[in-house]
C-alpha cells in the first residue's frame, strides 16, 4: 500500500485496532492500571509499571513518533516537561544556544534550572543565521529552535539551522507546537528533537496538560526514555487518551482555524488604529518566504499591536466572543497579553528589547464564525478609539 496522507494517520495512527484487547472498540482503552500481571516466574511481559510504560501511553506516543516522521515519541505532564526531559539528556559542562523568541517557560527553565546542572546557554536571534552560528562555543551541543516563534511569530530558517548544526556537530531541538506536524516536519529537514506542548493544537479542547518529545535517532530515543522513566514526568493514560481523541480532529480544527486567521490578519493590517501585525501567512511577514518553503500554512495563532497600553485594555475589555487567558490552540478563541501572561518570566527590559511591548495582543483563533470574529474586533477596536 502506498504511504498515506496525514490527514489518514491522524485518525488511524496507532490507535485505530484496539490491538490489545481485540473487542473492536474504535477508540483506544484507558488503561488505568499503575501495574500488570505477569504471566511467568521469569518472562516478564511488555509491561511491567506504567511509569515505565502503559498501553495507552504507547499508542499516543507512536502516534506522535508516526505524524512527525520519526522514530520514538515520549508523552509528558506537560510541553515543559516534554523540554526539560529533552534537554536534561545533557551533561554538566554543556552548553545550548536558544532562540531569543522563546516560549516564557522555556526561557524560565533554561536560564534558572538548567545552570544549577553546569548547562550553560546563550540566546541569539534564530532569525539570523549568522547570529546563530556566532554564538556557538566549544562546548556547545545543541541548538534550539522554535518557528513560528512565540509571540511575534518569528520565523527560523530550519534547514539552515541544522545545516550550521551538522558543521559543528550538533543536536537541533525544535519546539513544533505552533505548526503541529500537520503543516511542519522537523525531522524531515534534518532536526533531531521535536518537541510539543500537547496542551495547544494537538490537545485541541483545553481540557489537558502534556507534552510530547520526538526523535529519529534510537540513541537520542533511548537518552530521553531515560529521563522519561528515570525522573518520572510522564503523561497518564486519562490524559493520554484526551490527547489521542484531540488528535484526530487536528485536520478538521487547524485548517479552519487557519484559514480564519489568515482572514482576521488581513482585516488587521488593513485597520488604520492596528500598528502591525504578525502573522506567517502575510507576505508582508518578516520570513515569509522561509516559512512557505518549509511548512504549508501560517497556522492559526497571530500577534497585533495596538498604539498604547490603555487602548489595548479597553480594547480588551470590549471584546465579547474571545476568553481572555494563557493558552492558544483551543476550539475557541484565546486572545492574551503576553506582557503580563506567556513572558511574564522574561524581564522587562529584556522583554522591550524582544518587541513584547504594553501594546502587544495574541491571538489563537478557534472556531466561531470567522465574520462573528471580525465583528467582535471591529467593534472592541472602535470603542477602544472614541474611550482613550
Ligand atoms: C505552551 C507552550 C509550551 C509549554 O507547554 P506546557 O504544556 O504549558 O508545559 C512550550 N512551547 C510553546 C511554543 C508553547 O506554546
Amino acid at each position: 500500500m502506498t504511504k498515506e496522507q496525514i490527514e489518514t494517520i491522524l485518525i488511524t495512527g496507532a490507535t485505530k485496532h484496539d490491538y490489545e484487547a481485540k473487542s473492536g472498540a474504535v477508540n483506544v482503552p484507558i488503561y488505568a492500571s499503575s501495574t500488570f500481571d505477569q504471566e511467568h516466574f521469569d518472562a516478564f511481559g511488555p509491561y511491567d509499571y506504567s511509569r515505565s510504560g502503559n498501553p495507552t501511553r504507547d499508542a499516543l506516543e507512536r502516534t506522535i513518533a508516526q505524524l512527525e516522521n520519526g522514530s520514538r515519541g515520549f508523552a509528558f505532564a506537560s510541553g515543559i516537561g516534554a523540554i526539560s526531559a529533552a534537554l536534561l539528556t545533557l551533561n554538566a559542562g554543556d552548553h545550548i544556544v536558544v532562540t531569543n523568541e522563546v516560549y516564557g517557560g522555556t526561557y524560565r527553565f533554561v536560564t534558572t534550572l538548567l545552570p544549577k546542572y553546569g548547562i550553560t546557554h546563550t540566546f541569539a536571534d534564530f532569525t539570523d543565521l549568522e547570529a546563530i552560528e556566532a554564538a556557538i562555543q566549544p562546548n556547545t551541543v545543541v541548538l534550539y529552535a522554535e518557528t513560528p516563534a512565540n509571540p511575534l511569530l518569528g520565523i527560523t530558517d530550519l534547514e539552515g539551522v541544522v545545516k550550521i548544526a551538522k558543521k559543528h556537530q550538533l543536536k537541533t531541538f525544535v519546539d513544533n507546537t505552533f505548526m503541529t506536524p500537520l503543516y511542519q516536519k522537523p525531522l524531515d529537514l534534518g532536526a533531531d528533537v521535536v518537541l510539543h506542548s500537547a496542551t495547544k493544537f494537538l490537545g485541541g479542547h483545553s481540557e489537558v496538560i502534556a507534552g510530547l518529545a520526538v526523535t529519529k535517532d534510537e540513541e537520542l530515543g533511548q537518552a530521553i526514555y531515560a529521563i522519561q522513566n528515570g525522573m518520572g514526568g510522564i503523561l497518564g493514560p486519562h490524559d493520554c487518551f484526551s490527547v489521542i481523541q484531540g488528535i484526530k480532529s487536528l485536520h478538521a480544527r487547524l485548517e479552519m482555524s487557519s484559514h480564519n486567521a489568515q482572514k482576521i490578519a488581513e482585516f488587521l493590517q488593513q485597520h488604520e488604529d492596528v500598528v502591525d501585525v504578525y502573522y506567517p501567512g502575510l507576505p508582508t511577514h518578516p520570513g515569509y518566504d522561509i516559512h512557505q518553503r518549509q511548512s504549508t500554512s501560517g497556522g492559526a495563532v497571530l500577534s497585533f499591536k495596538l498604539p498604547t497600553r490603555d487602548f489595548t485594555k479597553v480594547f480588551v475589555e470590549s471584546m465579547q466572543i474571545p476568553i481572555f487567558a494563557v493558552s492558544l490552540g483551543g476550539v475557541e478563541s484565546i486572545l492574551s497579553y503576553p506582557v503580563t501572561m506567556s513572558h511574564a518570566a522574561i524581564p522587562q527590559e529584556e522583554r522591550e528589547k524582544r518587541g513584547i511591548t504594553d501594546g502587544l495582543l495574541r491571538l489563537s483563533v478557534g472556531l466561531e464564525h470567522v465574520d462573528d470574529l471580525i465583528a467582535d474586533i471591529s467593534q472592541a477596536l472602535e470603542k477602544a478609539k472614541v474611550t482613550v
